[in-house]
């Protein structure tokens, strides 16, 4: 299928052209004919899908076909977002995708001041991306209205959820129309999840991007043993491969990252961390530097990496392995993405074993062994780490992990199959 069968108009064809993008990925050829019919919208599907042009694209159409002739604009779409990475990509996508459309998108994040933001705001804008805590304080100063509010849409309401944002998205939804079009995003659907998509949504159509796939079909993963004392080697050595132009290195706290940080420089590669103790300007400029290759790697830790989207990015390096295994999908869609190739690099010590389990058994999937190396797992016997830091939280996902399409696996959910979420 083509964008052209999908009954985009033409200045947002002609955009789409230019962002290189030929054929729609499975959640927009789900999303992209109903949400311009006016349904709500369910979609359960991650970061790397596709998902922001699936919403994006038919928001700006129907902003563009209702186009008001009045002076002032009012924000009539409202993206909520958890995180300030993520928000401002999708502002960007917003810009790029509707370049050729007059529709005006600005952004609104806390941790930087706010004259920035305001500023735009009082020139007025058409649409806004923001994340919770800053839309509220910028609310409650009366910057912002949402009482114009069209079109709504909660993404990553999931990790909106695991990062406590649920009361400020009660606010939210409460200061908005009842009368108006509601789209939901989420990685997995948890009840809580269900019950506040319930409160939403208004027969909502429903589609399902099993996120697996893209881990199981495109990126190519491989596993090395070693001992937790040798990752730093071990690193160092995997670096040495010139093909690695970029890698984006994981870690599981802040401090791990920085350390990391410190032994690459030592050993003379460009590196950057970036996590939550980091400012927000810090965070953007790493990010800036990763993006134009002049940073060659950047050890995030989970929070931190959310949305971060470079493109042709090859290398996911997991220096720790996540405990719960929807993380690792999480990370290695960090590369891969919309069909590009992608490699992803486990170093798995003794204690990690069961993470490894864990995320074998979600992915369906026993990832290689890289054997020949100088570092090979030693200590066989260390300290157990403590069974309840597993998390088997998400057990009922395993499941669901059956790939498909070569990239995602999707597939459209009826209204039964919805209430059997919501019970
Ligand atoms: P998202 O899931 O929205 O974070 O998008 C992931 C990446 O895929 C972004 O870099 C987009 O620019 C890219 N992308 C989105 N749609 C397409 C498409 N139809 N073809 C190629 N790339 C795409």
């Amino acid at each position: 299928m083509l964008f052209h069968s999908l009954n985009i108009i033409e200045p947002i064809l002609k955009s789409i052209e230019q962002e290189g993008y030929k054929i729609p990925t499975p959640i927009q050829e789900e999303a992209i004919p109903l949400v311009l019919k006016g349904s709500d919208f369910l979609g359960c599907a991650q970061t790397g899908t596709g998902k922001t042009a699936a919403f994006a694209i038919p928001i700006l159409q129907l902003l563009h076909a209702s186009k008001t002739n009045e002076k002032r604009r009012r924000i009539r779409s409202l993206i909520v977002t958890p995180t300030r990475e993520l928000a401002i990509q999708i502002d960007e996508s917003f810009k790029a995708y509707g370049r050729f459309t007059g529709l005006i998108s600005t952004v609104v994040f806390g941790g930087v001041n706010q004259n920035s933001q305001t500023a735009a705001l009082q020139r007025g804008v058409d649409i806004l991306v923001a994340t919770p805590g800053r839309l509220l304080d910028l609310m409650n100063q009366g910057y912002i209205s949402l009482r114009n509010i069209e079109i709504f849409v909660l993404d990553e309401a999931d990790r909106m959820l695991d990062m406590g944002f649920i009361h400020d998205v009660d606010k939210i939804i409460a200061a908005l129309p009842r009368k108006r079009q509601s789209l939901f995003f989420s990685a997995t659907m948890p009840p809580e999840i269900v019950k506040l998509a319930n409160s939403i949504l208004y027969k909502p159509a429903k589609v399902e991007i099993t996120p697996s796939a893209t881990t199981v079909d495109i990126v190519k993963q491989l596993v090395y043993f070693v001992d937790k004392g040798n990752k730093n080697a071990l690193l160092i050595d995997v670096l040495k491969d010139e093909k690695i132009k970029t890698a984006l290195v994981f870690t599981r706290t802040k401090h791990g990252a920085d350390k990391v940080v410190k032994v690459l420089k030592k050993n003379d590669i460009i590196a950057e961390a970036i996590h939550g103790n980091k400012s927000q300007v810090a965070r953007q400029r790493a990010l800036a530097n990763f993006k134009s290759q002049t940073t060659r790697v950047l050890v995030a830790t989970d929070i931190a990496a959310r949305g971060i989207d470079v493109e042709d990015m090859e290398f996911v390096i997991n220096f720790e392995l996540p405990n719960i295994p929807e993380t690792y999908v999480h990370r290695i869609g960090r590369t891969g993405r919309a069909g590009a190739k992608g490699t992803a690099y486990s170093f798995c010590d003794a204690e990690e074993k069961a993470y490894l389990k864990d995320i074998e058994k979600l992915i369906c999937k026993k990832i290689p062994e890289i054997k020949d190396h100088d570092y090979p797992l030693l200590d066989n016997n260390p300290v157990k780490a403590p069974k309840q830091e597993r998390n088997h939280a998400y057990r009922s996902n395993i499941a669901a992990a059956k790939p498909s399409f070569p990239g995602h696996n999707h597939k459209k959910t009826d209204q039964k199959k919805h209430k059997s979420w919501s019970s």
